[in-house]
């Protein structure tokens, strides 16, 4: 390759105090810069048998041009016109200050971690064409008001999955989902591919998740990066809600119980501020239900929100890298929309008209005093406490479990299927949900509450 118009080297040396920053490294992009190449490198990457995590954020004069959130020492990284590194945005490369930043999600103690960036901007011959050319099937779906199943946060190559996105898709077509989404870390670099991928029989839906040191959440239904990296004093994550909601989006708390440092850098959610503060949805089933995320700690949590009467719904997210092997029991969400759109879907997982399951029907409703019928995410009025819950496709030995403001209070045998009428008068309950759990006591699917005003 020609020599780059443009070079520089950026090292240093840091410590565990290094951790959790956003270490800037500026250059000038002069005119005529075609290609745009950036290697890290840093050691050890090992500290104790856990790795240092340092990655890249790239920023041009305008904005974000995506990241690449990924184990391993070396990131190399190439940005063009038409194509670049999955996790990074291709585009022009304009001229003006970029700024290549090195995201320290963990530094561990011990031996210090040298670093070194290298950056070269290159011209071209002008010559080079996309890929394949853009395509817009412009096709959606509407099929009318009714129960859809999807899964609300995956990842690709674009930042540490294993697998492409057209991978994905196929495996949730695989899987008869009826619409999936694209939460990568930080980057919204996949999800041109995510939009030419949705079809008749699948919708896929756009997001991200923002990897931050002190928690994740997610941002459904953004089409835009959002800039994750909060700032004590600056930028917080309520911030970050606000903004993600005024953007039309749906926030998500994600795994809010899962093991954090060092083991799994900034995964336990810590705002204290934001418990739940401004959110309104919490992933409480995250991957497999006995998996490494605490998932019965995430519904005990969101049970205490509940019992403090806050109105906060749940969702579930297989969270899968790559392919998960037929016998993990995923949970995903069961959703009443009125058409296969991602604003009907996304309204309807703010909302909490949905349930969460691994493969059983769990439907809570309740007929209001004028006639009408409600269901999970509703508010009902003081008078309307009759329940009924349906489900069917449960194992023969599953219970169900009655929750009254985030307390178990009754249980019974399931069956496979079967209607149970429940009036919840008696406890002049804020709100009323039910577990569907196996005989090793494993949650099997769980509706959304439905609420009520204090009285
Ligand atoms: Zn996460
Ligand atoms: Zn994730």
């Amino acid at each position: 390759m020609a020599s780059p118009l443009v070079r520089h080297t950026f090292e240093g040396t840091l410590t565990a105090d290094d951790s959790k920053r956003y270490l800037n490294n500026a250059f000038e992009v002069p005119d005529g810069v075609e290609r745009l190449e950036l290697k890290l490198e840093f050691a050890p990457l090992r500290v104790s048998g856990i790795g240092n995590m340092l990655t890249l954020s790239v920023y041009d004069p305008a904005g974000s041009r995506g990241a690449g959130h990924r184990g391993g020492a070396e990131h190399r990284v190439f940005i063009t016109r038409y194509s670049a590194t999955p996790g990074y945005v291709p585009g022009p490369l304009s001229a003006g200050l970029w700024l290549i930043e090195i995201d320290t999600h963990l530094i561990m103690p011990g031996p210090p971690c040298d670093y070194q960036l290298e950056v070269a901007a290159y011209g071209g011959s002008g010559n080079e064409a996309p890929s394949w050319p853009p395509t817009h099937p412009g096709i959606r779906l509407r099929r009318g008001p009714g129960w859809y199943r999807g899964d609300l946060h995956r990842h690709s190559d674009h930042s540490d999955g294993h697998w492409t996105v057209d991978d994905l898709v196929a495996w949730a077509r695989a899987n008869r989902l009826d619409f999936v989404t694209l939460t990568d870390h930080n980057t919204i670099s996949g999800l041109a591919r995510m939009d030419d991928l949705t079809a008749d029989d699948l919708l896929t839906i756009g997001g991200s998740e923002m990897t931050t040191y002190w928690g994740h959440a997610l941002a459904l239904g953004v089409h835009r990066w959002v800039d994750w990296r909060v700032q004590p004093g600056k930028r917080s994550m309520r911030d970050i809600a606000s903004e993600v909601t005024e953007s039309g989006g749906v926030f998500v708390i994600a795994h809010p119980k899962s093991p954090g440092d060092p083991d799994c850098t900034g995964c336990d959610w810590r705002y204290a501020d934001m418990m739940p503060g401004n959110a309104r949805v919490v992933e409480v089933w995250n991957g497999s239900w006995t998996g490494d995320s605490n998932n019965e700690r995430a519904v005990a949590l969101w049970y205490s929100w509940l019992e403090q009467g806050l109105r906060i719904v749940a969702s579930a997210g297989s969270d899968a890298h790559e392919a998960t092997p037929p016998n993990v029991r995923l949970g995903y969400n069961v959703v009443y929309a009125n058409e296969l759109t991602e604003r009907e879907i996304l309204e309807a997982i703010a909302t909490g008209h949905s349930y969460l399951s691994s493969g059983p029907r769990l439907e809570l409703t309740a007929e209001m005093p004028n006639g009408l019928l409600a269901m999970s995410g509703d508010l009902l009025p003081r008078e309307a406490t009759k329940l009924r819950l349906r489900w069917q496709l449960a194992n023969g030995d599953a219970r169900l479990r009655l929750v009254v403001d985030g307390r178990f209070v009754e249980e019974q045998t399931a069956g496979s299927s079967g209607e149970w009428m429940l009036d919840v008068g008696r406890w002049s309950a804020r709100s009323c949900l039910v577990e569907l759990r196996t005989r090793s006591d494993e949650l099997a699917a769980m509706t959304n509450p439905i609420f009520w005003d204090a009285s």
